[in-house]
């Protein structure tokens, strides 16, 4: 039986006012935890995962009605595992306080020094695409910044958050982090409470939601939502490589994936040869069962969200797109979608303005560099944005005048835990990962 498909037990939001207050008074008796006890915070939350390691990835694996272990390993585990390692190794110089230069005429003798304090309790919400890493992920910078947390997970990682819930008291007090599961929406009550900061992740409308939800209560807010990204392809580039970069981008977890690369933006002149070349490609796509390691192409997480792909395509089809897709076989069982390729793309279809989060990429061509980046801009979101060229120059003229938060060259949806990670307009504001993303859970003290 899948626990995605039945209701969890039931929670009431009184535990979350519980949780909130015994964290909070955990906090004021120690508001400013050693760097000791940060370092071992960080240690035993790598711990938790290290001795864990198959139980959550099996957990995943069952959310997913079927995902890959290595997927889980390598875009998950070993993921955060590393931002944990690089945080513990820098967190002492980034708390560090600084001095200021203060003016000798105007205050003689005086010091003056910014120090960075803990914010206090964290509330985090998580979505389902990448359960681990967007959960234990932010933890690394709330924790090495001193704060405690309340996470909760989505109702569709159900096995994981039930996991989770059992395995993290064995390793932290609940007055320093807590997890929790998702039913009946209660996650509108844990999105209201007074915490010190909000990290949600998730669709931009339920951010919206959030956001005009808690505006007033002063608790300050990351938002880390959805994306339409361009990856863009220049008549210098290796096509082979970026034939490769454009599959892994938009198919890569069944392309539920918020930095998914969903338009291929494609220089006039070569569009008939690399369409041609995807096509090839796609037409060697295996799409199943993902513990099969000659996989690429897994199950859609849940009946919803293949209903929405469906609905996508079919406007793309109605608004007189051409699509493709490889005449590969479907398993019987499971939401499984063909992997899709339209050509023919205006600006104005839906599939090209909106997040679909499936396995459909949406072409449209251009002439010029001018023309790509307005096309690629031309967009409510800001995620993120792949170049592909063989002009050192033009990724340096491009990568200053796209308008998202991580622009990968000649590569796509590579990550990086220890480098800064957000959007722009509706992908949300505030950035995760490394010291921009530990500044957020700071208070800057100036003595
Ligand atoms: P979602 O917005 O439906 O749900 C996210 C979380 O919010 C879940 O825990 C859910 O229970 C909770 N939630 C739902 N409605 C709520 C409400 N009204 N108030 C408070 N909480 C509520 O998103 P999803 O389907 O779980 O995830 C997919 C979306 O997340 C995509 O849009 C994807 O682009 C985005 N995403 C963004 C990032 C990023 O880093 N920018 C990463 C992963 C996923």
């Amino acid at each position: 039986m899948n626990l995605n498909d039945t209701p969890a037990a039931l929670l009431i939001p009184a535990e979350f006012e519980e949780g909130l207050a015994r964290q909070r008074a955990a906090y004021l008796a120690e508001p400013n935890p050693s760097h000791a006890q940060r370092v071992a915070d960080l240690k035993t939350l790598a711990r938790m995962l290290k001795e864990n390691q198959a139980a959550l990835v099996d957990a995943i694996e069952r959310d997913y009605t079927n995902r890959s272990d290595f997927e889980t390993l390598f875009a998950e585990f070993f993921a955060v595992l590393d931002g944990i390692r690089d945080t513990a190794k820098k967190v002492k110089r980034w708390m560090k306080p600084t001095k200021r230069h203060v003016d000798v005429m105007m205050y003689p003798l005086a010091k003056n020094r910014i120090i960075p304090q803990p914010l206090g309790v964290v509330g985090v919400i998580v979505p389902w695409n990448f359960p681990l890493y967007l959960s234990i992920g932010p933890l690394t910078s709330i924790f090495a910044a001193g704060n405690r947390a309340m996470v909760k997970m989505s109702e569709n990682s159900r096995h994981l958050a039930r996991l989770l819930i059992e395995k993290i008291p064995v390793y932290f007090p609940r007055d320093k982090l807590a997890f929790f599961d998702e039913t009946g929406g209660v996650g509108v009550e844990f999105s209201k409470l007074k915490f010190d900061h909000l990290l949600f992740t998730g669709s931009t409308a339920v951010g919206r939601k959030i956001a005009q939800g808690i505006a007033g209560q002063g608790k300050a807010l990351t938002l880390e939502l959805g994306g339409k990204a361009a990856n863009i392809v220049f008549d210098d580039a290796p096509l082979d490589q970026a034939v490769e970069g454009i599959v892994n981008g938009i198919y890569f977890n069944q392309g539920e994936v918020c930095c998914a690369g969903s338009r291929l933006l494609v220089q006039e002149s070569i569009a008939e040869l690399l369409i041609a070349k995807l096509k090839d490609r796609l037409a060697t796509i295996r799409v199943g069962d993902p513990l099969d390691k000659n996989t690429d192409v897994g199950a859609i997480n849940s009946r919803a969200q293949l209903d929405k792909i469906t609905e996508l395509v079919a406007a793309g089809v109605a608004e007189g797109a051409d699509l493709y897709q490889p005449a590969c076989e479907l398993p019987e069982r499971g939401y499984f979608f063909r992997p899709s390729l339209f050509t023919n793309v205006a600006q104005s279809h839906r599939i090209a303005r909106e997040e679909i989060f499936g396995p459909v990429l949406a072409t449209l061509t251009f002439r010029t560099p001018e023309e790509a980046i307005e096309k690629a801009n031309n967009t409510p979101y800001g995620l993120s944005a792949g170049i592909w060229t063989d002009k050192g120059s033009r990724i340096l003229m491009m990568v200053r005048r796209m308008r998202a938060g991580v622009v990968w060259a000649n590569t796509f949806n590579k990550f990086d835990p220890t480098s800064p990670f957000g959007g722009y307009k509706e992908s949300g504001y505030g950035r995760e990962g490394g010291l921009h993303g530990l500044q957020a859970y700071v208070r800057l003290e100036d003595r």
